[in-house]
């Protein structure tokens, strides 16, 4: 039986308080076994622990995400490492943080994310990262004050910049992005990548499949990102799911 990680999905989010039993029976019945749940603002960590505390598949991370970074200061980030502290050993990430150019305040994202790389570098925690037309600009800021483990989330770009961060030893997170014919840069750089540096996510409830537009997304569809993987690889599936399981454990341990 083939074992999966949803390595980015967001099942604290509202979108699931209705029918997340539901929704994580039907990831148990495609063989979802591990879920890797990021925080995105300060308000939601406690709601996050919470529910991870009761599921035992769950890993989660705590952070600021760009998007949400106009409520948030230097302050929330002393806020950020006194609760990983806290939660030393139960808290396996920093995330979700990250630069995005198509959302305001980039100037305090680029503080706030370089605090957090700090963070995670300083208590040896891997960072789950965001970028959008920021990857260039990403890897600098993980290559100067990073920690040595990450993964780059949604990955989208050429295959030469996906190398440089497979280089500096981080893993591309593989999403809904390769099932479209439209993405065919991105098809492209993954199909090169050594698969030892990816891993499967689904950005649920966000980022859709091709198929499903339109649809909440749902950690079950992540074997539908393994199916358009192993083709685009012409690989076995059972070898490169067994081998995407090992990297999830290994990005998060
Ligand atoms: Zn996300």
């Amino acid at each position: 039986m083939m074992r999966l990680f949803d390595t980015h999905c967001h099942l604290d989010f509202d979108a699931f308080d209705k029918d997340r039993e539901a929704v994580l029976e039907r990831a148990n019945e495609a063989g979802v076994e591990g879920f890797m749940v990021p925080g995105v603002t300060r308000n939601q960590w406690e709601k996050l622990t919470s529910l991870a505390s009761k599921n035992t598949s769950w890993s989660y991370a705590l952070g600021l995400h760009p998007w949400f970074i106009e409520e948030h200061d230097i302050s929330d980030i002393e806020a950020l490492e006194q609760t990983l502290e806290q939660q030393k050993g139960q808290v396996k990430a920093v995330g979700e943080i990250g630069l995005d150019k198509t959302f305001q305040h980039y100037d305090k994202q680029h503080t706030l994310f370089i605090r957090q790389l700090e963070l995670a570098k300083q208590l040896k925690l891997p960072v789950i990262i965001h970028h959008r037309k920021t990857l260039d600009r990403t890897h600098a800021d993980i290559k100067k004050y990073g920690p040595e483990r990450g993964v780059i989330h949604a990955f989208s770009g050429s295959h030469q910049q996906a190398m440089k961060f497979v280089e500096q030893g981080y893993k591309l997170g593989v999403g809904g992005v390769i099932t479209y014919d439209r993405a065919q840069k991105t098809r492209q750089a993954i199909q090169e990548v050594p698969i030892e540096s990816l891993v499967l996510e689904t950005d649920s409830p966000d980022m859709p499949l091709s198929g499903y537009q339109g649809q909440r997304n749902e950690p079950y569809r992540v074997a539908l990102v393994l199916d358009a993987l192993a083709e685009l690889k012409s690989t076995d599936k059972e070898a490169l799911a067994s081998q995407l399981w090992k990297n999830s454990v290994e990005l998060f341990s």
